[in-house]
């Protein structure tokens, strides 16, 4: 029970850092809980103010406390449920409750006024008609883009045209020139896409989608709240779903949050939504600065809007009568944050829906191990959708098999099979998508004759190789290392190595194998700003280049209809990095790319080329057959108790002086060592202190050390025990921690 609450008494304020304590009297003790209102004397007066943290130890000196005086009565505010969570993110997560609350509360700025450009028509809608038949006839497809959204919306956001319409500006000042449309500046108003009538564009469900929300709408009527896993290819209907259940929830009363990875919000997307409902729907996007955010919070806590559509961050809408959070592509990693506190915002949004009383509908085509695990345990409802609503064939499927193309003499990394439809497709001129599964830091080891992987004899994950190719391989997970071998333990082949090509690589084979063709690349190094990427992406849709070569940042967001080719460069890349969820990775990833081919008329093909066809990842993303896939993932993951069976914790500890990292990192492994044995915790394994995979970042070096236990709430305790231990060890003054729970990446 605690003695102590830390109260914030501004929560509008820019820091909010600034907390001030309090003693609680023993009346109260039972009662108090992080989030609610109470009063507490300030100076002369009696204030209200929020309790965001209580401790059993007083910061400050005993004698100068004040007592809490009472609680607020009746005071149902969403700050209240908001500091809850970010209460339950605290202990979930780690990291600070300041941390915590900047997460969940959105920080006021100075504001300063800001001019905003909209894009109008300049001339009669006939006049526009005509020009735009004239573009259709001349495949320039950009213009053709701009003015059918023109005509059909009036008016829009400059920053919706280059972005989300994939538009460049060198192309809406042309028009400019040409008198057919005039840009307007004004003064910035608050919606982001500009008030417009309610539409109210409503489809009829097919029988699949109706019941799907007809099991969502009974629990709901029967006062049960629950998480689904919708579960349909891409195609299936999905959005149609949420859109459905989101009318009936709005209808009540109550408000929406829909979370969309931002790469995967697309304009066509955004304006179903807007059809849909009109100007009740407000959208996020990593670009707004937190003055933006905050007024779209503002809009939202002021009832102005009932949906709120965005990444990570708008699970934090301040709605106050939350109904429902849906959160699409439920599978995708950038739910995961990478900043104190590292939070998951699938586990998040369940835990705001259920302090709320609102259900959750996860939905994906390859749903993550983890939902589908919890399917299973009977945590989440199934609902599924296995049509498609429009008719489309899927894109047909071949595998090469690298190893068989070095027996033949190949050693390009383009296989025969590729190449030869590379030709096909700029005789034909349509596009081709080459992707390189490049993920994670440091490269595995692997032989080129037989596929063999050099791997940790105790992890069962790909050893990494530091250095320039004759570096030690390391395994992240316990720190196993051995040196790199001369020829292949598994054949004798000399061709062991790691593989190095990168985008560039690729972009100068091809070019030499096809002068004739235009080739555009897209990586980190092409991409630095967020302008840069669009006009690539932009440019590759409007037919300006016949192959695009990229990263995993290709195989999202955009519909290219004129690609019929999908070429996957070397599935294994994804396969061997140093991560239990590299498979899952790899379906994940191979099945997105599979989906770039062919999404218009013409039928797709894709081209996987991989050392290990035999893979079930690879074999199950040939076959669409995510099942066959999730069975054997979930057997490896039992087998290794890892994720979602059992539950894992990274600490990770820094610093700028490698010896005190060393000797505290030690100390704290020793320490919480001797914590499970003294507890007597049971079935609790603790690996590490190991070099990071990134061992030094900017002069700061770190160390990581493993934890799996099979109840997350014994993690819990563990980062709990280990906090206590370096805030109070001298030894460990010097050093920084940081908690990853289940982390989705590599260190
Ligand atoms: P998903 O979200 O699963 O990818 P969508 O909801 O985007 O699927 O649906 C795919 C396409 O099918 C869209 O063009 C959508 O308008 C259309 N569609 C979905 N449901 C229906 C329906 N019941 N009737 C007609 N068309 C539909
Ligand atoms: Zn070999
Ligand atoms: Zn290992």
């Amino acid at each position: 029970m605690a003695r102590y609450a830390r109260i914030i008494v501004d929560i509008s304020q820019e820091k909010l850092d600034k907390t001030f304590e309090y003693r609680v009297p023993e009346r109260l003790e039972e009662a108090l809980a992080v989030g609610m209102q109470v009063y507490v004397p300030f100076g002369s007066r009696r204030i209200r103010g929020y309790v965001v943290e209580l401790a059993d130890e007083a910061e400050y000196e005993e004698e100068k406390l004040k007592d809490v005086l009472s609680i607020v009565k009746d005071s149902v505010s969403i700050e209240s449920q908001l500091i809850a969570l970010a209460g339950w993110m605290r202990k979930n997560y780690g990291g600070t409750m300041n941390h915590a609350l900047k997460t969940v509360l959105p920080v006021r700025e100075k504001k300063r006024q800001r001019e905003r450009r909209r894009v109008g028509l300049a001339v009669g809608a006939a006049e526009a008609k005509e020009y735009l038949a004239d573009c259709v006839r001349r495949h320039a497809v950009a213009r053709e883009r701009l003015l059918s959204a023109l005509l059909r919306e009036g008016e829009l956001d400059w920053e919706v045209i280059t972005g989300k319409l994939n538009v460049s500006g060198p192309v809406i000042r042309a028009l400019e020139e040409q008198g057919i449309v005039r840009i307007k500046r004004e003064i910035q108003y608050r919606d982001p896409i500009g008030a417009r009538g309610q539409r109210a564009f409503v489809r009829t469900l097919n029988e699949e989608q109706q019941r799907a929300v007809d099991a969502v709408l009974a629990d709901d009527a029967a006062g049960r709240r629950a998480t689904y896993l919708l579960w349909g290819v891409t195609g299936s209907g999905k959005t149609e779903v949420y859109m459905e259940l989101i009318a009936h929830v709005i209808a009540q009363g109550r408000q929406a949050i829909v979370l969309i990875p931002e790469i995967a919000l697309t304009y066509q997307t955004m304006m179903r939504f807007y059809d849909r409902f009109g100007a009740r729907v407000s959208i996020l996007n990593s670009r707004m600065s937190a003055g933006e955010r905050y007024d779209q919070f503002v809009r939202a806590k002021n009832g102005e809007i009932d949906i709120m559509i965005g990444p990570r961050s708008a699970l934090f809408t301040p709605f106050l009568h939350l109904g429902l959070i849906i959160v699409d592509e439920e599978h995708e990693t950038s739910y995961k944050s990478e900043n104190v506190p590292r939070y998951h915002a699938r586990e998040t949004a369940i835990e705001r829906a259920r302090m709320a009383g609102a259900s959750v509908v996860l939905g994906s085509a390859t749903p993550s191990v983890d939902s589908f695990y919890r399917v299973e345990r009977g945590e989440y409802r199934l609902l599924r959708l296995e049509k498609r609503a429009k008719e489309a064939p899927l894109p047909v499927c071949e595998v090469v098999d690298l190893r068989e193309e070095l027996r033949q003499g190949n050693r390009s990394i383009l296989s025969r099979a590729l190449t030869e439809r590379m030709e096909d497709r700029l005789a034909k001129g349509q596009q081709t998508m080459l992707f390189l599964n490049r993920r994670g830091v440091a490269g595995f080891v692997s032989c080129r004759a037989c596929g063999h992987v050099i791997k940790c004899p105790h992890c069962d994950v790909s050893l990494s190789q530091h250095g320039d190719g004759r570096g030690w391989l390391v395994c992240h997970y316990c720190g196993y290392r051995e040196a790199p071998p001369a020829v292949c333990p598994s054949c004798g082949s000399r061709y062991i190595s790691g593989f190095r090509a990168g985008t560039e690589k690729i972009e100068s084979v091809v070019r030499q194998r096809f002068p004739q063709a235009r080739v555009l690349r897209m990586d980190l190094d092409t991409t630095r700003s967020r302008e840069s990427y669009e006009r690539i992406l932009s440019g590759f849709a409007n037919r300006e280049a016949d192959i695009l070569i990229g990263t995993q940042m290709i195989v999202k967001g955009h519909d290219f209809p004129y690609v019929t080719l999908v070429g996957v460069l070397a599935a294994d890349l994804s396969l061997h990095i140093s991560d239990y969820r590299a498979a899952e990775r790899t379906f994940q990833l191979l099945t997105q790319a599979a989906g770039r081919a062919g999404r218009g008329e013409l039928l797709g093909e894709v081209v996987i080329q991989t050392y290990d066809p035999g893979h079930y990842s690879i074999v199950a993303a040939q076959a669409q057959d995510y099942e066959r896939f999730y069975r054997q993932e979930i057997a490896y993951r039992k087998l290794m108790s890892y994720p979602p069976v059992w539950n894992m914790l990274v600490l990770l500890c820094a610093s700028r002086h490698q010896e005190r990292l060393e000797e505290g990192a030690a100390r704290i492994a020793d320490h919480l060592a001797g914590w499970l044995a003294q507890k007597s915790v049971e079935g609790v394994s603790l690996v590490g202190p190991a070099d990071a995979a990134v061992a030094r970042v900017k002069d700061v070096y770190r160390k990581v050390i493993y934890v799996k236990a099979r109840e997350y709430g014994t993690l819990v305790d563990i980062k709990d025990a280990a906090e206590r231990y370096i805030r109070d060890e001298r030894t460990c003054r010097e050093l920084t921690i940081q908690f990853d729970f289940n982390p989705t990446g590599g260190f």
